[in-house]
């Protein structure tokens, strides 16, 4: 599988030139490579080749992977999570970071209660106030984060976004700048058990311009992996 080997290397060289344009050090941004639709023997390979951060949209799938994969590895659910998968989520994953309602939040405050542990999460920022899309408006985003801050079970560590699909991605600019404003406006507020330090913004066509607009996680699966089935 030497392709995977030649993909994570130019993906990141990418981030290291788009981190340099914005006068960042690469090594502050988190890659995640995004795992749906492929393979534990696959993903063990991007994990041979240096991945440590892997993103799952679905609870069921990413059971039967992560037993599969050895190394040290953190995955992180980045799909919309059912409330009836929370109990298993809070156990696989080290980061959630599609929390996208307060009745979500709710559930993984009384799941981690009984489990005595804190999940750290991300709160998803529907940007483009698509319907299509599931996240908080980011008109909301400020009153969202305050209300779940009481949370005691639950750690907010950032914020999360899905761009709107645009062909040229200089037209996705302004959301990922619209949202790292959000992200600094919060994290200049020092919300009591909150810490603004992930903005998780930019997917494989996109990454370059999320980055360079302040984005320190980035999900990349087509870029790593190739296309998907
Ligand atoms: C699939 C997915 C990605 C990765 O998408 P690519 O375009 O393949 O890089 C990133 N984030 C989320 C939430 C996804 O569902």
């Amino acid at each position: 599988m030497d392709y995977l080997k030649q993909n994570i290397q130019q993906v990141k060289s990418k981030i290291k030139a788009a981190a340099e344009r914005s006068g960042r050090n690469w090594e502050d941004i988190h890659l995640i490579a995004v795992t749906k639709n492929f393979s534990a023997e696959v993903v063990q390979a991007a994990v041979d080749n240096g991945i440590v951060l892997l993103g799952e949209n679905r609870v069921q799938e990413a059971k039967s992977k992560i037993d599969l994969v050895k190394g040290d590895v953190k995955w992180h659910l980045i799909g919309h999570l059912q409330r009836n998968k929370v109990k298993t989520a809070i156990e696989l994953f080290s980061m959630i970071q599609s929390l996208d309602s307060f009745r979500l939040a709710e559930e993984i405050q009384k799941r981690a209660e009984q489990a005595e542990r804190v999940i750290d999460v991300l709160v998803q920022v529907n940007i483009g106030r698509e319907k299509t899309k599931y996240g908080i408006d980011p008109d909301d985003t400020e009153s969202f984060v305050k209300e779940v801050a009481q949370l005691p079970n639950l750690k907010i560590r950032g914020l999360m976004t899905i761009a709107p699909f645009k062909e040229d991605p200089e037209d996705v600019r302004l959301y990922f700048r619209q949202l790292y404003n959000i992200f600094e406006s919060l994290k200049e507020k020092s919300i009591r058990n909150v810490s603004m330090e992930y903005l998780s913004m930019g997917m494989s066509h996109d990454f370059e311009v999320a980055i360079e607009e302040g984005a320190n996680m980035v999900r990349i699966g087509t870029g790593i992996f190739g296309a998907r089935e």
